[in-house]
């Protein structure tokens, strides 16, 4: 079924408990900084009900019956191709994918697992994944992932951790009917506007000391024992300020929670995994992979966004001609569509999930789109900063520009190129502003694993044979004859025969 967005507001009264600032939240539909989530999520519901975006985000399950497309498992280049428009047309919307991204990626993770776990230990994980993704289509619940532990001392792994062990979300009882979970999952977007979590473990388990770490499964929201502390919003703004003064924020407040499982039962037909920590790498990384090239989809709108921002502003300070501007607007213009290209190529030349019927996408491409993107972003901001000159530090803010005794000055003197109104400038002036603060910064640097997490897939994921072939080869070093690509290529000597070289020439 494809949900009203009524019916998924109304979904959102279920007793859940959130806190946001020190105090209980009543009812987040209408908390005023977490009503900015809620209303973007609600995206996730208007789009797939609208007329001009059905085809894409609607498709039919094997009962004839309308679904959404995000919540079936990707099976071919042309599946990950979908979603990947899917996202970025969700992000231009400001919403449509905020609460189906992180939860659609953890249940294809769940798929890939639970199938090797089946064929290699003989378990029935398939039966409840699916089972479950089948209740996700038939209700339209709006799902989110939970992945990223507190994580305590980093250099420790779950089990040895000093302080206490729950520090990694862990099994503390196994009953009859199911198991009670504990500990803490971070940073977790668009919580308070989802429905249900699918959780993750966040890294690979080395052996079965850390079983209890094991562990995925999918759990309600409004669960007992189960605890929502919301983010400090980025701005505690009334609405019609909060646009005009920090459109990008407003439109889409942060509101990360951190996920607190105390002491929470859960049945087994919601259990993916408990106890594998043999698979507990293959989860993590087939979540991982799925969820860079959300990612990158998502960087792809934004940058759009951020790279007209910088044009404007060159538009409306006048700017637009001279040549270092353009050499900069072009550098954006290319950082912009380097991410989006290679975040296509990672689903056109996607991956088959070994073990399988799904496809993965290409783990290099993927990686190196997310890499570029949050390796590049401080630079591009600090072009979008440079073009833009001292403005957007010190453009007046909503109340300023609505006093009359000081807005003729204003309109009068932060007026720029003839082309543009002082409003429009102003406008984009704080739009900047607001991009270029530390949140958005650190989220887009962070958001989808840190770089070293990048670093660690390309390592491992580059063909060092291949490139090691090609430097013996040339080199005259044996060794690069089974090598699949370089191998077939003809000895490296002088294979052309031409005359014998004329020696008069002195060299
Ligand atoms: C705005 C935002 C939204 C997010 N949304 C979600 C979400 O919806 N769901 C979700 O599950 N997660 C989410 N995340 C979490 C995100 O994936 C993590 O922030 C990221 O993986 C980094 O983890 P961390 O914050 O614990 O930082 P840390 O792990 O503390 O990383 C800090 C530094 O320490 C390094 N480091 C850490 N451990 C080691 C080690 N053992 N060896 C070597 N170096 C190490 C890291 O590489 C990094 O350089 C979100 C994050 C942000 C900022």
């Amino acid at each position: 079924m494809i949900r009203t967005v009524e019916q998924y507001l109304k979904s959102l009264d279920d007793g859940r408990e959130v806190w946001c600032l020190g105090e209980k939240v009543r009812d987040v539909r209408v908390h005023p900084t977490i009503q900015s989530i809620i209303r973007a999520s609600a995206m996730d519901y208007v789009l797939p009900n609208d007329p001009k975006f059905h085809d894409l985000f609607v498709t039919k399950d094997e009962d004839g019956e309308d679904i959404n497309f995000l919540l079936v498992a990707p099976r071919s280049s042309a599946d990950l191709l979908r979603r990947r428009e899917c996202f970025i047309t969700g992000m231009r919307s400001l919403g449509g994918i905020v609460l189906h991204c992180m939860g659609i990626d953890a249940l294809a993770a769940c798929t890939v697992a639970a199938t090797r776990m089946d064929k290699q230990l003989g378990t029935h994980y398939v039966d409840r994944v699916e089972a479950y993704r089948k209740y996700l289509q038939k209700q339209d619940v709006g799902i989110t992932g939970a992945i990223t532990d507190v994580k305590g001392d980093r250099s420790l792994r779950a089990s040895k951790q000093v302080q206490h062990k729950d520090f990694y979300v862990r099994v503390v009882d196994r009953k009859k009917d199911g198991i009670v979970v504990r500990g803490a999952k971070v940073h977790i977007s668009a919580t308070p506007g989802a429905n249900e979590a699918i959780i993750l473990p966040c890294r690979a388990h080395a052996d079965e000391a850390e079983k209890d770490y094991a562990l995925a499964f999918a759990i309600p929201l409004n669960a007992r024992g189960v605890k929502l502390l919301a983010v400090e919003p980025t701005m505690r703004l009334t609405e019609e300020e909060a646009y005009w003064d920090y459109p990008i924020s407003a439109a889409c407040q942060p509101t990360e929670c951190m996920i607190v499982f105390d002491d929470v039962f859960v049945p087994w037909e919601r259990v993916f995994m408990c106890g594998e920590w043999q698979f507990s790498r293959d989860i993590t990384y087939a979540f991982a992979i799925f969820h860079r090239l959300f990612g990158s989809s998502r960087m792809s709108a934004e940058l759009e966004t951020l790279t007209g921002s910088a044009a404007l502003m060159a538009e409306y300070n006048g700017i637009e001609k001279y040549e270092h501007i353009r050499n900069k607007l072009a550098w954006l213009a290319m950082y912009t569509e380097s991410v989006a290209g290679l975040s296509k190529l990672a689903c056109i030349d996607c991956e088959s999930a070994p073990g399988t019927d799904l496809v993965v996408p290409n783990r290099m491409y993927a990686n190196i789109a997310k890499f570029t993107f949050a390796e590049n972003l401080h630079h591009a901001m600090k072009l979008i900063q440079d073009i833009s000159g001292g403005i957007p530090a010190t453009v007046p803010a909503y109340k300023d520009w609505n006093n009359p005794e000081i807005r003729p000055y204003i309109e009068k003197y932060l007026a720029a190129s003839a082309g543009a109104t002082t409003e429009d400038r102003l406008k984009a002036s704080r739009l900047v502003k607001d991009y270029c603060s530390s949140y958005h910064q650190v989220a887009n640097i962070h958001g989808e694993g840190s770089l070293a997490a990048q670093t660690m897939f390309l390592y491992f994921g580059a063909n060092w044979g291949k490139y090691k072939a090609a430097a013996k080869r040339v080199a005259h070093i044996k060794g690069w004859q089974e090598d699949p690509v370089y191998g077939h290529l003809p000895e490296p000597e002088i294979v052309v025969k031409l005359p014998p070289v004329d020696k008069s020439y002195k060299l």
